[in-house]
């Protein structure tokens, strides 16, 4: 595999693939790789001839400085990890390289009415930061495909809403969410958690599997499946929610109507590190 951190490096090794006509497939991520990331390499690696992935912490995406200080960085093990799930490219490139000098850009990408709720709403800038940057990282890239994964469900709405809107010549393929055996959602976030924060955790995924299986029974009041998740959520002092709720798939808005594809969403911090997930539900 090779490692590249200059743009124009990367632009003449995707030019000759495409020149040969294969089928380039890209994977954006912010590194500390885990299976969740892998299993989106495994699935651009059967869809397309070449993979790009790149590992970026990406600052304007970051509304709280801490976090983004805080964001585990290990490029070396990033690297064996791809280069096992047979990823041929690893962009890997410096702030200046993204953004240039510090200070002269002045462009943003912002997708209007999906960036409003949830996390829009808890984290201020954040979908900006993340629509301009994969913008960017497209432009750079040229890839034909690129693949996102279900559990940043918000973020994949408005990439697949940019891509429509923008006209973007890239495919968008979703990535299923993947979890650890007892059901927390993989995060890079995770390995910030004490052990009473990992068991604490757990409340997350297993309200949303209660609350899925309701409405597998049969419920159909979405207050009442919010309320399952929350009553699970409420046990642990060591959980702050800070969102339960379900979404259209499609609008993202507040849904009542469970007939239609909607995603159970939930935020919360634990232990002080905040983690999302999320389920499908719908007929
Ligand atoms: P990140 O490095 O957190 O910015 O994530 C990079 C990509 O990996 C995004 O498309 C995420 O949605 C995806 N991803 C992160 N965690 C998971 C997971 N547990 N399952 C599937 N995809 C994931």
């Amino acid at each position: 595999m090779q490692t590249i951190t200059s743009t124009e490096e990367l632009r003449t090794t995707v030019k000759n693939w495409k020149r040969d006509g294969l089928r380039v497939g890209f994977v954006p991520t912010m590194g500390y790789l885990h299976e969740g990331h892998l299993s989106l390499m495994k699935q651009a690696k059967k869809a397309g001839d070449k993979v790009i992935c790149s590992i970026f912490v990406n600052p304007t995406q970051f509304n709280d400085k801490k976090d983004f200080e805080a964001y585990p960085i290990d490029l070396k093990r990033d690297a064996a990890l791809l280069e096992s799930v047979g990823v041929d490219l690893l962009f890997a490139p410096n702030v200046s390289e993204i953004y240039g000098t510090p200070g002269t850009a002045q462009s943003w990408v912002t997708v209007e009415e999906l960036s409003k709720p949830w996390e829009g709403a808890h984290r201020p800038g954040h979908f900006r930061g993340v629509t301009t940057v994969v913008s960017i990282l497209f432009n750079l890239v040229s890839p034909d495909f690129a693949v996102f994964g279900e559990k940043d469900f918000q973020q994949l709405r408005l990439i697949e809403q940019m891509v429509t809107d923008l006209k973007f010549d890239v495919e968008i393929i979703r990535g299923a969410l993947i979890r650890e055996p007892d059901g927390l959602a993989m995060s890079s976030r995770n390995v910030r958690l004490s052990p009473e924060a990992r068991t604490a955790a757990l409340a997350i995924s297993r309200g949303l599997f209660r609350a899925r299986a309701k409405f597998q029974s049969g419920e159909r009041s979405r207050q009442a499946l919010v309320d399952t998740v929350r009553s699970e959520l409420s046990d642990s002092e060591l959980v702050k929610i800070e969102y339960i709720d379900l979404a259209a798939e499609d609008t993202l808005e507040v849904s009542d109507q469970l007939s239609r594809p909607a995603r159970l969403l939930v935020a919360a911090f634990v232990g002080g590190v905040r983690l999302i997930d999320n389920v499908a539900i719908g007929d």
